[in-house]
């Protein structure tokens, strides 16, 4: 336990008097996370945001009881939305929309692009400092592989805490527990007695198979040789760090719809285009 607070702790990407806006899920990382940084962070420096993706049968509601009533005793703000309020539908809608569209895309693309938008919008608009994620290092592991082995460097700057930022309307997103194993994470809410989500999201089974044998090897690999993990996203922090980040990348052009970035050489982002496919983008 005692590591994963000094993790946190000794984080070096957000300081004393920075705002930060947690996004919490119903996750235990999330949990582990507002945890300890409620403990060391000044209450009217933190924010909470959790957002309702509207997924039949997930019942987040009930889950994030213990956060809300944790803000109110703390007195930390805390923003409670959905896809609904935001984008005008809920996944289950975006997705069986996305099934008559004959759309090949994934609930949990929908999923990812949406919250991200969300959460930063939030972040941007109530006057954030950082945003902080509850990634682990399997996590950042996971996609930091995967972001290599499709050759996308502009996706392998954009998730690192230390890439640089293309647009000035994205705050930055950080992550504390980006040195702290999953089991670390799990021990820590056992420990502490949370009880997180235990309905599992319907869509799990459709996340991109991808990652599922990513993580698998990776766990192969740390398994023969313990600290792999680590070590690896030791080397891609020193590889941004060193010789990445300054590569001189131009800002990101803004989506004509939302005004939000988008990639290089798009004028509508990715979350328009698809909202705009299954017939949910508000145009007016
Ligand atoms: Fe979203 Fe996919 Fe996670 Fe379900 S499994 S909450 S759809 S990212
Ligand atoms: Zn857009």
């Amino acid at each position: 336990m005692l590591r994963v607070v000094n993790e946190v702790r000794r984080y070096e990407m957000f300081h004393p008097n920075d705002r930060l806006l947690l996004a919490v899920s119903g996750g235990k990382d999330s949990f582990v996370l507002f945890d300890v940084i409620s403990r060391i962070h000044k209450p009217s420096k933190l924010g909470v945001i959790t957002v309702s993706e509207g997924i039949e049968g997930y019942n987040r509601d009930e889950d994030v009881v213990w956060v809300l009533k944790s803000c109110r005793e703390l007195g930390v703000d805390c923003v409670k939305t959905s896809f609904k309020e935001a984008v005008g539908h809920d996944l289950k809608d975006l997705v069986e929309r996305s099934i008559k569209s004959n759309l090949n895309v994934s609930p949990c693309t929908f999923c990812g692009m949406i919250r991200r938008r969300i959460v930063n919008r939030y972040a941007r608009e109530l006057g954030y400092d950082k945003v902080l994620t509850a990634h682990n290092l399997d996590d950042e592991v996971q996609t930091a592989f995967i972001n290599m082995l499709r050759g996308d460097l502009n996706r392998l700057l954009q998730s690192h805490p230390k890439g640089p930022r293309l647009s000035d309307l994205f705050v930055r997103r950080v992550k504390p527990l980006r040195k702290v194993y999953e089991w670390e994470c799990a021990v820590y809410a056992y420990l502490r007695g949370f009880k997180f989500q235990e309905v599992e999201c319907p869509y799990i089974l459709s996340r991109p198979t991808l990652r599922a044998k990513i993580r698998e090897y990776l766990y192969r690999l740390e398994g023969v040789k313990p600290g792999t993990l680590l070590g690896f996203l030791d080397f891609v922090d020193e590889l941004i760090v060193k010789y990445v980040s300054n590569a001189g990348i131009p800002p990101l052009p803004i989506c004509r719809f939302c005004g939000e970035p988008t990639a290089h050489n798009r004028t509508i982002c990715k979350t328009c285009e698809l909202l705009s496919k299954v017939g949910a983008l508000d145009e007016g």
